[in-house]
């Protein structure tokens, strides 16, 4: 059995031309929505990823603002910046680009965003709204694996599913969204015994570890959904072999490039679930893709009218 690709590229798109004609009703009615991306210093990846969140709002008619404060920058410095940002009615979702310096109280930055345009959704206030079932700005990545679910008719209410990993902005956020759907959640953590058995008993497996290729395919249980949120870089011949001994296509591919991107889960996962998000092209795209939709959700709640909200797309409604 070869397992039905979850294709994240695709739902992506689905959910752009949806967020396109909302911004287009948006911005008719005199809200055009704007994230402003925060970028301290000139670490080169986090540039590349603040650079694509930037192509993301032009590609859908977002307004953006882009501010880079020296590497040298002090919490206050910063706390002004974010509260400049907060008080400018014309950006909706203010975008703090993490790690950040050292010097630098990461906290404190992340809870002076006003929660009505933390569209990272990191704030306490919008965990607290999860926690608790009221509607918030939700953490990108899980918010974009529930959309991964539910636009391939996924059965979560009742489903047993297994979180592993429990960082704030992925693995806690994702066990909420589950619960709230009516799932039975267990989350896992580097101090759970007997990994593969609860694995064994998931309907649906959320794998966000940082750990290449560690679930095994024989964790997995037959039909099972994995959705795979671990991207990780592989460099090393000797364990390319090893992972893709049954698809020769990525190895070569592996071969020509010197590098390939693997999830949490083992590629032989494919022949045993009954779904899986690829990586790379799985949740990968659904990051950008919620941090727009927090946006657009964002303005919609914080200044467009009672009318213009009920243009809203069935994307950013949940
Ligand atoms: P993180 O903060 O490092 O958290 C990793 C979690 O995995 C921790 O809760 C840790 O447990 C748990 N863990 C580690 N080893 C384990 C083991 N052997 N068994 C069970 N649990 C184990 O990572 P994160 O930020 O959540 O990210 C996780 C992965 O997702 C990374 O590969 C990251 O690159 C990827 N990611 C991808 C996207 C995307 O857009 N595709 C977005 C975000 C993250 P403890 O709490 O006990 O330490």
């Amino acid at each position: 059995m070869t397992a039905r690709i979850l294709d994240g590229q695709k739902i992506r798109d689905q959910i752009f031309a949806e967020l396109q004609d909302e911004v287009r009703l948006l911005t008719a009615a005199g809200v055009r929505p704007g994230l402003a991306a925060v970028l301290v210093g000139d670490d080169p990846a986090s540039q590349l990823y603040v650079k694509s969140k930037i192509a993301a709002c032009e590609q859908l008619g977002l307004a953006s603002a882009f501010i880079t404060p020296p590497a040298s920058v002090t919490t206050l410095d910063l706390l002004a910046v974010v509260e400049d940002l907060n008080r400018d009615n014309d950006i909706d979702g203010i975008l703090v680009q993490l790690p950040l310096p050292s010097q630098v109280n990461t906290k404190r930055i992340l809870e002076a965003v006003d929660p009505a345009k933390d569209v990272d959704g990191f704030h306490p206030v919008n965990l607290g709204r999860l926690v608790s079932g009221r509607p918030g700005l939700v953490a990108c990545t899980p918010a974009g694996c529930m959309e991964i679910l539910r636009r391939n008719d996924i059965k979560i209410e009742g489903a047993n599913a297994v979180v592993l990993g429990r960082s704030d902005i992925v693995g806690k956020p994702m066990a909420l969204l589950f619960m709230n759907a009516n799932a039975t959640v267990t989350i896992c953590h580097s101090k759970t015994r007997d990994l593969p058995e609860v694995v064994r008993r998931a309907n649906i497996i959320v794998a966000a570890m940082g750990k290449p290729a560690y679930v095994a395919a024989d964790w997995i249980k037959p039909g099972a959904t994995v959705i795979d949120v671990g991207t990780n870089r592989v460099t090393d011949a000797k364990e390319a072999e090893r992972l893709f001994r049954n698809f020769p296509d990525r190895l070569e591919k592996f071969r020509a490039k010197g590098s390939a991107l693997v999830g949490d889960v083992h590629p032989d996962a494919l022949n045993i679930a009954g779904a899986l998000t690829p990586v790379p092209g799985g949740v990968g795209p659904m990051t950008i893709t919620m941090l727009m939709s927090n946006t657009v959700k964002a303005a919609r709640l914080r200044r467009a009218s009672p009318k213009s909200s009920a243009t809203q797309s069935s994307a950013i409604a949940r």
